[in-house]
């Protein structure tokens, strides 16, 4: 159902996925929805939410179970997030940011480079912060500057400038994708490093103000002639790209589940308030284009709900299409909460643009779903391409003759 995706014919939950579940929703209903407002009004780290998340093994979520986590399944993520975010982006974005700062650790790390770092992120007594965008690398990230050298003994010297980095003033350690120095161009050039945050060289800005999805800075990043053992490689020279892939495909279904979540609960606030609200006599909800309104987004979001959740069973399942799966995944229903939360607003009138009431937060909060993680226009493009390679794989359709090209085209 649009308003209470309790059960779903595409969510199937062991009983202690379910309990998780359960517990998150009740974690919504009595702390983290009644304070969103709150915390949504100042843009300082909501240490509180990060705290909470962590205590009730949300946080651990994202890790894997030799280090304390319980490794979630994708879907079981999706739900989880589209329940906080129903109510806090702050919340929802606290458990994606965790995944997108930590996975390349998860994935790339040397075992004693985990066992060091991982039971402290698992249980939020540290936090990391993914470093990749750079003031001329944002959508086209293969062309990132920020450099390394090898040193004789080894060790790495990193230097460059990375923006808008979550996390950055309150992280412990960043993950940071740098060049080879004078090496191949493009993405074969690139690796990731684990940089502690005390290693000398380190620059963080002063937070950066935005317009919205407070409760998580963001902030500039400068590496000065920083010193990276060489235990702290993630993966292996070169794969650096494939490394950030990884990550920002899970980070790309935590999107789309964030823009879910948020245009369900719009949806039924603005609902809620349509059955409240009277004029000319009536309910607003009782006039017949406000119904065709609801209709249109009920619809819609079951829709959108369809495609996040098979996403994340492709993904769970490894399906090698997952990833253009998340990017329609993520365009679509950041697109869609974007669009459905004006409209939701809308509903509620005068009071609608008010602080008062939460959809203008919601509203500042959606546009930020299509630009991280790749805007919605860079995920038309991978989409648009995608199709049309498989197009030209296929075999031809049975009603299209090519040949005679009969008008010229
Ligand atoms: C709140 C916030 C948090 C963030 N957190 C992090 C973080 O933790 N770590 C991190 O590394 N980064 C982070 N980012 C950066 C974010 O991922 C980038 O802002 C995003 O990828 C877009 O890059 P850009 O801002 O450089 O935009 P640009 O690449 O400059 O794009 C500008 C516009 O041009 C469009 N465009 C670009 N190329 C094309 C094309 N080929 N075809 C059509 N249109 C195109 C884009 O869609 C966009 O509309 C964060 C950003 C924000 C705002």
């Amino acid at each position: 159902m649009p308003l209470n995706p309790i059960s779903h014919p595409l969510v199937s939950l062991s009983p202690a996925e379910a309990a998780m579940l359960a517990k998150v929703r009740a974690l919504v209903a009595e702390h983290i929805g009644p304070r969103a407002e709150a915390v949504g009004q100042t843009d300082e780290f909501a240490w509180d939410n990060f705290r909470l998340l962590a205590r009730e093994g949300i946080v651990a979520t994202a890790f894997p179970r030799e280090y304390g986590g319980s490794n979630a399944s994708m879907l079981l993520r999706v739900r989880i997030i589209e329940e906080l975010a129903g109510a806090c982006t702050t919340s929802a974005s606290i458990i994606t940011g965790t995944d997108l700062s930590s996975r390349p650790i998860v994935a790339g790390a040397l075992p004693k480079i985990q066992q060091a770092v991982m039971p402290d992120l698992v249980t939020g007594v540290r936090q990391s912060a993914f470093a990749l965008t750079e003031p001329g690398a944002g959508s086209d990230v293969a062309r990132l500057a920020t450099d390394y050298v090898v040193q004789a003994d080894g060790s790495y010297l990193l230097n460059g400038h990375k923006k808008f980095i979550t996390r950055a003033n309150v992280a412990d350690m960043f993950v940071a994708v740098a060049r080879l120095k004078d090496g191949p161009e493009g993405a074969r050039g690139l690796s990731a490093f684990l940089v502690p945050r005390a290693a000398k060289g380190i620059q963080i800005s002063p937070i950066i103000p935005k317009m919205g999805w407070n409760g998580v800075p963001i902030c500039m990043v400068d590496f000065e002639n920083v010193e990276i053992p060489a235990d702290h490689l993630l993966g292996k020279e070169g794969q650096g790209m494939a490394l950030a892939q990884d990550t920002l495909l899970r980070a790309r279904i935590g999107h789309a589940a964030i823009a879910l979540g948020r245009m369900t609960g719009a949806l039924q606030i603005a609902t809620q308030y349509a059955g409240h609200r009277k004029v000319f006599g009536h309910a607003i909800g009782d006039h017949q284009g406000i119904q065709w309104m609801v209709a249109d987004m009920a619809a819609q979001i079951e829709a959108a709900r369809c495609l996040v959740y098979s996403t994340a069973l492709r993904y769970d399942r490894g399906d090698a299409d997952a990833p253009v799966h998340a990017s329609m995944a993520k365009m679509h229903a950041t697109d869609l909460c974007m669009r459905l939360v004006v409209d939701c607003l809308q509903l509620l009138g005068g009071n609608g643009y008010l602080k008062a009431y939460p959809l203008e937060r919601f509203m500042r909060d959606a546009k930020m779903n299509q630009i991280g993680e790749g805007t919605s226009e860079i995920h038309k493009n991978l989409i648009g391409r995608h199709v049309l390679r498989m197009a030209a794989e296929m075999t031809q359709h049975p009603c299209l003759d090519l040949e005679p090209d009969l008008y010229g085209a």
